[in-house]
């Protein structure tokens, strides 16, 4: 039950840059000096944060987008505990689509 509690390492990287505190995609950590994309779709250099850039206001963009990815993750997640027998597919077949092939004739292949 808390196995959807568990730490599964950041949704974002936050890195304070330019005066903000922009977020990054979690494939790879930040470090100082390396070019990055942040959130908001700029390309940044990084730097080495000290204490007083962590103070940086935090990017509204990125903010955005990270919550955004966050619940993505909590959606994906559902999706994974639940497995395959909640997928649509099975359970009814999809309804036929009105005017064109029905998508039912695909799904019984047998009752034509
Ligand atoms: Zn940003």
């Amino acid at each position: 039950m808390l196995d959807s509690l568990e730490w599964q390492g950041p949704v974002v990287w936050w890195n304070p840059v330019g005066g903000w505190r922009h977020a990054f995609t979690p494939d790879q950590r930040p470090h100082p000096g390396q070019e990055r994309e942040t959130l908001c779709e700029r390309t940044v250099t990084l730097i080495e944060p000290s204490d007083v850039d962590w103070l940086m206001p935090t990017c509204d963009t990125c903010m955005t987008a990270a919550i955004r990815r966050r619940d993505d993750r909590t959606e994906r997640d559902r999706h994974t505990h639940t497995g395959p027998w909640a997928s649509p597919l099975f359970g009814h077949p999809p309804p036929a689509e009105p005017g064109g092939d029905t998508a039912t004739d695909d799904y019984f292949p047998w009752s034509r």
